[in-house]
């Protein structure tokens, strides 16, 4: 079949985007669902600072490369080996394929899958199949077994995850990335408990999703830290307690001022080890740095290595919120609908495929959380 797609044929173009059309909105060949994939209508795909990675060739990826990987749509024919989805049903998808046989699976932690991160490395799906074509033939790589820029896709079943169709697509989206990378960053990987202090640096989409899970979680206080005046009203929304502009102030010196010492908790989500550090340093002793952003593949960062002895110090990655997608992405949504997670906030506006040049240009000029892509 035909489907409508945003392909990035190279990275590194310069912004504005809206001028150099990193991303060439084209009619592309789509195969039929190989065994156990699956056909799904894209209703909202979000744009999120990972594509925009892709696109700069700060998190390089192979292309030609159909990018999108937050989003909701409508499962349209299932293929062979596809039990559990028929046609008709609403999903949500989950950037990373969980096999359900390697050692990670079998343990818990599907976010660290084996071969699905090998597939999403290598741009194709679980398979390693690759099923869209541009019009010259040439085969077209997946993003992270998603590719949700373009109307219709093929995904793993084990990338989908069905959900209540009551809820809104251009809602439900944004907790396939954003959503389970920030609360379950809270629930999750660090575990915070009631009357724990939170610090959270960078208000992006995910940061922004940290905050609404420390207020869930019973974090006081909730200090939300950025450059951008309309990031940290938003965050006071969403129930931070106190916040901090960075270019005003001294973000580690008043962290520690306004806990005595440190939080207990500190969340990067900027994708920056100079922030990395800062957050670190914002902790107290016996205080956990919860890293969540994605520095360039080439930066490391220092830290008093007998800091993390003496005072003892941990620092936790955190991959798509240490999720278990199949858990987490339905309890989040019962959250929200209960509304007990006001993911309303994150939403900014409803863009067409044609648009979406300017779209990241937006996104990197930081005036929007989380447009999305709309279909239909
Ligand atoms: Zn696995
Ligand atoms: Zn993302």
């Amino acid at each position: 079949m035909k489907t409508r797609a945003a392909v990035l044929y190279e990275m590194g173009k310069p912004r504005p985007y809206e001028e150099t059309c990193p991303l060439s909105v084209e009619e592309v060949e789509l195969e039929g669902p190989g065994p156990g994939e699956v056909l799904v209508e894209i209703m909202a795909a979000g744009l999120c600072h990972s594509d925009l990675s892709a696109i700069d060739g700060s998190r390089p990826r192979p292309t030609p490369m159909i990018l999108g990987h937050e989003a909701a749509g409508i499962v349209r024919e299932v293929g062979p080996g596809v039990h559990d989805l028929r046609p008709g049903d609403h999903v949500v998808f989950s950037f990373v394929p969980m096999c359900g046989r390697c050692v990670y699976c079998v343990t818990g932690r599907p976010v660290l899958c084996e071969n699905g991160n090998r597939a999403n490395a290598a741009g194709t799906l679980l398979s390693g199949a690759r099923r869209f074509r541009n019009a010259s033939g040439q085969p077209l790589h997946h993003h992270l077994g998603v590719s949700a820029f373009s109307q219709f896709t093929i995904a793993a079943q084990e990338s989908l995850i069905r959900i209540d169709p009551e809820i809104p697509p251009e809602r439900a989206a944004l907790f396939g990335c954003a959503v389970i990378t920030g609360v379950g960053a809270v629930v999750n990987t660090a575990r915070v408990e009631p009357g724990m202090s939170v610090a959270v640096f960078g208000l992006g989409g995910v940061g922004l999703s940290v905050v609404m899970g420390a207020r869930l979680a019973g974090a006081y206080p909730i200090i939300a830290v950025d450059i951008l005046p309309a990031k940290l009203d938003l965050a006071r929304r969403m129930g931070a307690t106190h916040v901090l502009n960075a270019r005003e102030v001294d973000p580690v010196e008043a962290v520690r001022d306004l806990t005595g010492g440190g939080v207990h908790y500190a969340f990067e989500s900027v994708g920056s080890e100079q922030v990395l550090v800062q957050a670190y340093q914002a902790t107290r002793r016996g205080g956990v740095t919860i890293t969540i952003g994605l520095p360039h593949p080439e930066r490391m960062f220092s830290v008093p290595a007998v800091s993390i002895v003496l005072e003892e110090r941990t620092i936790k990655g955190s991959y798509m919120g240490s999720a278990v997608p199949r858990r987490d992405l339905p309890r989040f949504l019962a959250l929200y609908q209960a509304g007990m997670l006001p993911v309303d906030l994150l939403f900014s506006r409803s863009i067409q495929l044609e648009e979406i040049n300017a779209g990241f240009d937006a996104l990197a000029r930081g005036e929007v959380v989380r447009q999305v892509v709309r279909f239909a």
